[in-house]
C-alpha cells in the first residue's frame, strides 16, 4: 500500500495536534510532507520529529534560529515566513489539513486548493472571506473538499453523495456555549476565561469566543451556503447542548437524517483522513444510553445577534462575509486582551459592517484589500467602545 502523503497547516493548534493524534496511530499508511505553525516551535519541532516530516514551516521568521537548533542534525527541512508557508502548501502531496485560524489561513489555504488533492477544510475563516475565491480554485484544480467542521462534515456524510439542492432544509446544531442560558447582565461582564471555557469542545481560544457569542455558529451558516451551495432560506441552527447530533438533512418527504457521534474533533477529521474508507478508531465509542437525553432548543436571536449579522451579510452578499469576519478576528482579540466587554464583540462587527461599503472583490488583492480596511475600521470602534466604557 502507498502512503498517503499529508500536509498539515496550522499542526500547533487544537485541530493540527488532533490530526497529528490520528497520524500517529497508523505511521504506515501516512508520510507527512509539511507541518506549519505561527510561533509555537517547541511544539513544531516535537511533531516534526515524532511525524518524521519532511519539511517544517514557521511563519514568524522571528523564530527560525530556535526551530533551526531544535532540528539540527535531523533529516527535516527548516523554513520561516509567511511566504514559506505557503510554499508548503503548494509541496506535492495527496491531502491537506487547512488548520490555521483566521483569514491569515487564507492565502497557505487557496494554494493548497490551487494544488489539488484532498483539502480538509477547517479554516472556515479563509472560505468566509473568500468564498468564491476558494471555491474557483478547488474547481479548477480539481481538488476534492472535504469540511472538517462538525456540521458540515455531518452534513457531507448525511447526504452521502446527494446534492444538497435537492433537499429541503440543512440544519446546523449548536451547543449554544457557555452562556446558552445566561442573562444579558452575565454576558456583559464576562470575562475571557468564562468565554473560552467551553461545556463540550475544547478548541483553540478564538473559535471558543465566536462558539459563545454565535459567531461561531453565523460564520457557519456562510460556511454552508458556500460548501453545500444553497440559499440562506434552506439554512437552520438548532440548540443541541449535549454536542451529540452534529448535523441533520431533511428531505422533501419529511425524513431527517443526522450523523451521531462522539463530541471530539478527531471524528470528523478521521473522516476527511480516510475517505472514502473509514479509520479504524477503537476508542471512539459514543454510548447512548450513557447520554441519557437529547434536548433541543430554538436559538435566542436577541441574546446572540450575530446569527441575525450572518443571515444579513449573506443576503447582502458581495464583500459583506469578509467585512464581518474581519471585523470579528479583531474584536474577538481585543475581548480577548481584555479591551472589550463581550457583549461588544458582536456590536463591533454590526457597527463595521454598517459603516463599511461591501465591495465584491474578485482577486486575492481585493479581497486582502477588503479584509484590511474592515480590521481598521473595527480597531477604530474598539477604541471607541473602550473609550466609551472608561
Ligand atoms: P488554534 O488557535 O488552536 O490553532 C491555530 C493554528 O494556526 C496554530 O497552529 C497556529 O500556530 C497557527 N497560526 C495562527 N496564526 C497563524 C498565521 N498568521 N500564520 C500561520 N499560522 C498561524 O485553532 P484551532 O485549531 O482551534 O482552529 C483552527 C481552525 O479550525 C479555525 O479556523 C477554527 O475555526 C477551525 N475549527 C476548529 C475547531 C476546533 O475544535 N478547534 C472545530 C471546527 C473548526 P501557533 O500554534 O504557532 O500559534
Ligand atoms: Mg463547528
Amino acid at each position: 500500500m502507498t502512503k498517503r502523503r499529508l500536509t498539515i497547516l496550522g499542526a500547533t493548534g487544537s485541530i493540527g495536534q488532533s490530526t497529528l493524534d490520528l497520524v500517529y496511530r497508523q505511521p504506515e499508511r501516512f508520510q507527512v510532507v509539511a507541518l506549519t505553525a505561527h510561533h509555537r516551535v517547541a511544539e513544531l519541532a516535537e511533531a516534526a520529529i515524532r511525524s518524521r516530516a519532511e519539511l517544517a514551516v514557521v511563519a514568524d521568521p522571528a523564530h527560525y534560529p530556535s526551530l533551526k537548533a531544535r532540528l539540527a542534525g535531523r533529516d527535516i527541512e527548516v523554513a520561516a515566513g509567511p511566504e514559506a508557508v505557503i510554499e508548503a502548501a503548494r509541496r506535492a502531496s495527496d491531502w491537506t489539513m487547512a488548520a490555521i485560524v483566521g483569514a491569515g489561513g487564507l492565502a497557505p489555504t487557496l494554494a493548497a486548493a490551487e494544488r489539488g488533492g484532498v483539502l480538509a477544510l477547517a479554516n472556515k475563516e479563509a472560505l468566509v472571506c473568500s468564498g468564491p475565491l476558494l471555491l474557483d480554485a478547488v474547481r479548477r484544480s480539481s481538488a476534492v473538499l472535504l469540511p472538517v467542521d462538525s456540521e458540515h462534515n455531518a452534513l457531507f456524510q448525511a447526504l452521502a453523495g446527494r446534492p444538497a439542492t435537492t433537499v429541503r432544509r440543512l440544519i446546523l446544531t449548536a451547543s449554544g456555549g457557555p452562556f446558552r442560558t445566561a442573562s444579558l447582565a452575565t454576558m456583559a461582564a464576562a470575562t475571557p476565561a468564562e468565554a473560552v471555557a467551553h461545556p463540550k469542545w475544547s478548541m483553540g481560544a478564538k473559535i471558543s469566543v465566536d462558539s459563545a457569542t454565535m459567531m461561531n455558529k453565523g460564520l457557519e451558516l456562510i460556511e454552508a451556503h458556500l460548501l453545500f451551495g444553497v440559499a440562506a432560506a434552506k439554512l437552520d441552527v438548532l440548540i443541541h447542548p449535549q454536542s451529540i447530533v452534529h448535523g441533520i438533512v431533511e428531505y422533501e418527504d419529511g425524513s431527517q437524517l443526522a450523523q451521531v457521534g462522539p463530541t471530539d474533533m478527531r471524528v470528523p477529521i478521521a473522516h476527511t483522513l480516510a475517505w472514502p474508507d473509514r479509520l479504524n478508531l477503537e476508542d471512539q465509542r459514543l454510548d447512548l444510553a450513557a447520554v441519557g437525553r437529547l434536548e433541543f432548543e430554538a436559538p435566542d436571536e436577541a441574546r446572540f445577534p450575530a446569527l441575525r449579522l450572518a443571515r444579513e451579510a449573506l443576503q447582502t452578499g458581495g464583500g459583506a462575509p469578509t467585512i464581518m469576519n474581519a471585523a470579528n478576528e479583531v474584536a474577538v482579540a481585543a475581548f480577548l486582551e481584555e479591551r472589550l466587554g463581550f457583549l461588544d464583540i458582536v456590536a463591533v462587527v454590526e457597527a463595521v459592517l454598517e459603516g463599511l461599503a461591501a465591495t465584491s472583490p474578485t482577486t486575492l488583492a481585493e479581497v486582502l484589500a477588503l479584509d484590511a480596511a474592515a480590521r481598521d475600521a473595527a480597531a477604530a470602534a474598539v477604541d471607541q467602545t473602550s473609550r466609551q466604557r472608561h
